[in-house]
Parts: C-alpha cells; sequence; structure tokens
C-alpha cells in the first residue's frame, strides 16, 4: 500500500517540502495537503481593490531564488513587475527622516549606492554593500549542498554549515557598529528599511537584518513578482504534482500513537474528516496554526515562538507633500522608508499599484501593529479616495538575537517546515527550509 503523508500549511514552505516529496517518490507516496484558507500561498497573497489586484503580504522575490525559479518552470509561471513601476513614470526611493528626505534616488542599484553614499560617506555604504553581498553569496551555497542530498536536522547546523551563524547571535546594530558602519548609515538607511521588512530595527539578529537588505537590492540581483500574484505558484504546483489538495480544511488536531518508527498519525479537521498518515509536515508557525499536538495521548507543548502583527493600509488619494518635508520634492517618491527620527506613525509607504477605476495611484502603508487613523490618513493625503486595511495576524516572527530554534523533525515521523522562520524568513528562505524538510521526509519514509 502507498505510504501516505500529510501537510498542513500551503504556503512557500508546505509547499516545497510536497513538492520534495513527489520528486523523490512521485505516485508512490500519497501527499496530502490541508490549507485553512481558500487558496494556497499562505503569506503570500493579494487583494483585489480599486479595480486591481494588490500583494498585500510576500511581494518581492529576489532573481537569486533558486526553488522559486524552478517552480515557475514547472508551473509557467512568469516574472512581473515588483510592484513598484506603476504608471510609466520613474520610480525612485526615498529614505526620509527628521531632515526630510536625505536621499532619493531611482530604483537602480548604481543610483541607489550613489545616493546613499553621497549622504553617510564611502566606507559606511560599501561596507553594509559588503555585507549584505557577502551574506547572500554564503546564503546561495545552500543550493550546491542541496544538489548533493544533503539534509539538516536544525536551522542552526544548516546556518552554521553556510558560515551565517554568527549572524544570528548578535544584533545588527552591534554587528554594524562591530564593522564600523557610521550611525548614520545604520539609523537613516540600514533601520529605516529592515524595520519596515521585520516590523524591527537595529535590534533584529544580524543575520535576517542583511537578509533584508539583500532582499531590497543592495546584494546587486533584481526584484520581481509572479504575473497574475505570487500565491498562484503555490498553487499551481500543488495541481501540477496532483496532490490530494483540501483548501478551506482547518486542522484542528493531529494525535500520534503507536511505536516509535511504526507512529500513525491522525488528523482532524472543522470540516470533520479524520485521515491517519505515516509522516505530518507541519508546515504553518505553531503560533499560528491553532492545532492540538498529542504524541502517545499526551499533549505535546512545543514552545510557540511569538510573531507580530502587522497592519497593511492601502490608499488610492493624493499625498500632501507637506507633511512629509517644507522642501517639496515635486511628488511623493515612490517608495518611502522612513527612519525613527521622521516621527512617522508608519514604517513604510510606497506606490504599490495604479487604479483604473480612480486613474490614481494606489499607496501601501506598513504600520507594525499601529491602526492608521483617519485623522492621520487626512494629514498624509490631501485627498482619500478609498483605503482599505488588510491585518497580518502575524507577519513575521520577533527575530531576536540567540533565538533557541526548534528542530525540523519536532518528533519521530512528525516534521516542522517553519523551524527556520526564527532565524530570518522570506519566501525563498520558506522554500529552502521547506525543501530540507521534504528531504527529511523521504529518509524517514525509507525507514518506515
Ligand atoms: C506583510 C508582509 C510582507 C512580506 N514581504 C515579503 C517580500 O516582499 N518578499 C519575501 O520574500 N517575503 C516577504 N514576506 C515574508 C514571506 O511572505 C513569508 O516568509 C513566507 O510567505 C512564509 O511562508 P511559510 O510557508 O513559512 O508560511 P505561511 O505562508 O504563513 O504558510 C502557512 C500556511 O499554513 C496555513 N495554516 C495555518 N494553520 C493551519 C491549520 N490549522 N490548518 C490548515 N492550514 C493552516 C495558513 O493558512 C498558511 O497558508 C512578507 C510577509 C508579510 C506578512
Amino acid at each position: 500500500m502507498a505510504k501516505k503523508i500529510a501537510v498542513v500549511g500551503a504556503g512557500s514552505a508546505g509547499v516545497l517540502a510536497a513538492y520534495q516529496v513527489y520528486k523523490e517518490f512521485g505516485d508512490k507516496v500519497e501527499i496530502t495537503v490541508f490549507e485553512r484558507q481558500p487558496h494556497a500561498g499562505g503569506r503570500a497573497w493579494d487583494v483585489n481593490f480599486a479595480g486591481t489586484r494588490i500583494e498585500v503580504g510576500g511581494t518581492l522575490l529576489h532573481s537569486s531564488g533558486r526553488h522559486t525559479t524552478e517552480l515557475m518552470a514547472l508551473t509557467g509561471g512568469k516574472e512581473g513587475t515588483s510592484g513598484l513601476s506603476i504608471d510609466g513614470k520613474e520610480e525612485n526611493y526615498a529614505f526620509w527622516t527628521k531632515d526630510g528626505f536625505v536621499i532619493d534616488t531611482k530604483t537602480t542599484l548604481v543610483s541607489m549606492a550613489m545616493g546613499i553614499v553621497g549622504r553617510v560617506g564611502v566606507s559606511s555604504a560599501l561596507k553594509v554593500t559588503k555585507l549584505a553581498k557577502g551574506m547572500e553569496e554564503k546564503w546561495s551555497g545552500v543550493y550546491a549542498l542541496e544538489d548533493e542530498g544533503k539534509t539538516f536536522a536544525t536551522p542552526d547546523e544548516l546556518i552554521e554549515t553556510l558560515g551565517l551563524r554568527e549572524g544570528t547571535l548578535v544584533s545588527l546594530g552591534e554587528y554594524l557598529t562591530e564593522q564600523k558602519v557610521n550611525k548614520r548609515m545604520q539609523e537613516e538607511v540600514v533601520e529605516a528599511i529592515v524595520h519596515n521588512m521585520y516590523n524591527q530595527g537595529l535590534e533584529l539578529n544580524a543575520f535576517a537584518g542583511l537578509v533584508g537588505l539583500a532582499g531590497a537590492g543592495l546584494a546587486g540581483g533584481y526584484l520581481y513578482s509572479i504575473e497574475g500574484g505570487n500565491w498562484t505558484l503555490f498553487e499551481n504546483t500543488l495541481k501540477a504534482i496532483k496532490a490530494d489538495y483540501r483548501p478551506n480544511t482547518q486542522v484542528v488536531s493531529i494525535e500520534a500513537k503507536g511505536e516509535e518508527g511504526k507512529k500513525k498519525f491522525t488528523i482532524k479537521t472543522v470540516v470533520g474528516t479524520n485521515d491517519t498518515f505515516d509522516a505530518v509536515v507541519l508546515a504553518s508557525p505553531l503560533a499560528l496554526a491553532d492545532i492540538e499536538i498529542s504524541i502517545d495521548g499526551v499533549p505535546a507543548d512545543f514552545p510557540k515562538h511569538p510573531y507580530q502583527e502587522v497592519q497593511t493600509t492601502l490608499v488610492v488619494g493624493t499625498p500632501n507633500l507637506d507633511y512629509f518635508t517644507n522642501k517639496k520634492p515635486n511628488r511623493l517618491p515612490s517608495t518611502v522608508f522612513t527612519a525613527d527620527s521622521a516621527g512617522a506613525p508608519f514604517k513604510s509607504i510606497g506606490v504599490t499599484g495604479y487604479s483604473p477605476e480612480y486613474d490614481c495611484r494606489i499607496y501601501k502603508i506598513f504600520s507594525a501593529d499601529h491602526v492608521m487613523t483617519d485623522g492621520e490618513l487626512a494629514e498624509i493625503f490631501t485627498e482619500v479616495k478609498d483605503k482599505m486595511t488588510f491585518v497580518w495576524r502575524g507577519a513575521y516572527p520577533v527575530l531576536s538575537p540567540g533565538i533557541e530554534h526548534l528542530p525540523f523533525e519536532l518528533s519521530p515521523g512528525l516534521f516542522y517546515a517553519c523551524a527556520f522562520e526564527t532565524t530570518a524568513g522570506a519566501i525563498e528562505v520558506e522554500a529552502v527550509a521547506g525543501a530540507n524538510t521534504g528531504r527529511l521526509v523521504n529518509a524517514y519514509l525509507k525507514t518506515v
């Protein structure tokens, strides 16, 4: 009889785990994927707003990501715009501090580098670019290890093998200070970028900080989104591998029973199903999964690392340039990274789309757990034609240095594809973690 595995969660980590098992066993293993939402993609998701489609979660993919590229080849997915270039007008990045837009550059790497150098000096600007590039090169070493079939039991083993563990143990601020990066670069550029990405600033672990900087394009390469929505990559992969995919099916409990090495896992769902599997991949953060897990009748109390809420506010409107600076630019830069010194109620504001309905740009505001009030929006925009708020209950984990990470196998046969996210998370990073988990499942299935 074919072996049966269950994957709980159809985000990047879960789909890559399922795909890895499919690549090894084809239809010799039955793969069931349970997903609480009506769609795959998880935190890669979009909404229809003001006559267009807007990514509200994981938006930008980096050209160096091998797993996302592989899934595109599998599913016929195509690179689309990054969501930044909207109406044919030149796009630009700006860094906003208490002194106004101290850096305002085009979106090319060269222009960005020149703008940053002009404000913070050559040494600190080059240093940070070099650190982000160095991290990216070491991280990309994971693909050669994957080709050799290497598996990692824990996030620490993975990160240590790549020579990047040191960065997970210190804060970004400490690390940059050690590397003689000046305060201006740290506070006006680095913090402004990373607190927009992870809700945390220089207190973030240094590895996650460098992942964020590379994700903003500082390590080279280019950024894109998937045409038709990033989530389609995951939905179409599940179709391509002919998984028994069950959207709208929240898992409520996982019960493991039986002898070690021969355990059977019973999964109960809100729709009343009750199925048994040879192995299970939990591919949602434990803190967000709302699942009761028991092993031989004893509740398993795995630590639930806290995740942070993020408010995403979409606005069709005209920005009030007076709000940002008295040295008025012609228009609001397309992406504004805000330093803490700007004293803004949000982390970033940027153009994210164009509304054909209103013939007007759409802005996306990230404001961590702060709810943007109508009064604040009335100050930031001279006119608000339409607005929508999307709340992520848990957008990112709290990424402090020195976290004790859970292993990729919580107990024999019960795997955890999101274990790596407590070091740093991004769509491709979770894909790497999911693929590693899939290879661990493959090895386990050969023993049971
Ligand atoms: C606002 C925001 C912006 C971001 N921007 C970027 C970006 O630009 N680029 C980038 O690379 N990354 C970005 N990220 C990060 C990226 O989206 C995540 O790291 C990645 O998508 C996480 O993938 P995952 O598979 O680990 O988890 P998730 O995507 O969260 O997948 C978990 C899945 O499990 C499902 N689930 C949970 N509980 C159950 C249950 N009980 N039963 C069944 N199903 C369940 C969930 O519905 C979900 O689909 C961003 C994230 C956010 C929130």
